[in-house]
C-alpha cells in the first residue's frame, strides 16, 4: 500500500508563510514563479492542490493563486467549502483540513513574531 505523504513533508514547512501570502497582486505576480519552483517539487503537491481547490483558502497553494484556482475549480466542477472563522485563524470543517490550517496559522504567527522582532 502506498503511503500518502503528510503535511510534515511540505517543502514550505520551514519557510514561514510570508512568501505564500503576498500582500498585493503585484507581489503575487512577482512571487508566483519562485513559489512554483518550490511547489512543483513538493512531495505533497497533489494533496496540497486538492486541499486548495476544495477549500476557500487565501494565498498561494501548490503553485496556484486564487484566479488560477477559480479557473481549475470551474473546469473540474468543484465548489470550495467555506472556512470557519475561529478568531485567530480560519479552518475548514474537515479534521484534516482543520489540522493543516492550524499548522499554517501557527507558522504565520511565528513569522509575524519574527518580523516584529526585526523591527527596531
Ligand atoms: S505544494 Fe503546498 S505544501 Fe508543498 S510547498 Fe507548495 S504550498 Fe507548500
Amino acid at each position: 500500500m502506498t503511503q500518502v505523504p503528510s503535511w510534515d513533508n511540505a517543502r514550505c514547512r520551514e519557510m514561514g508563510t510570508v512568501l505564500f501570502f503576498p500582500e498585493s497582486r503585484q507581489d503575487t505576480i512577482n512571487l508566483l514563479p519562485h513559489i512554483q519552483q518550490i511547489c512543483f517539487e513538493c512531495p505533497i503537491f497533489d494533496k496540497c492542490l486538492q486541499y486548495a481547490l476544495n477549500n476557500r483558502v487565501d494565498g498561494l497553494w501548490a503553485g496556484t493563486d486564487e484566479p488560477t484556482r477559480q479557473t481549475l475549480r470551474k473546469s473540474l466542477n468543484i465548489t470550495p467549502r467555506p472556512l470557519v472563522d475561529l478568531g485567530d485563524y480560519f479552518v475548514s470543517q474537515t479534521d484534516e483540513a482543520k489540522a493543516a490550517r492550524k499548522k499554517r496559522a501557527l507558522l504565520a504567527a511565528e513569522t509575524r513574531k519574527q518580523r516584529e522582532g526585526l523591527k527596531v
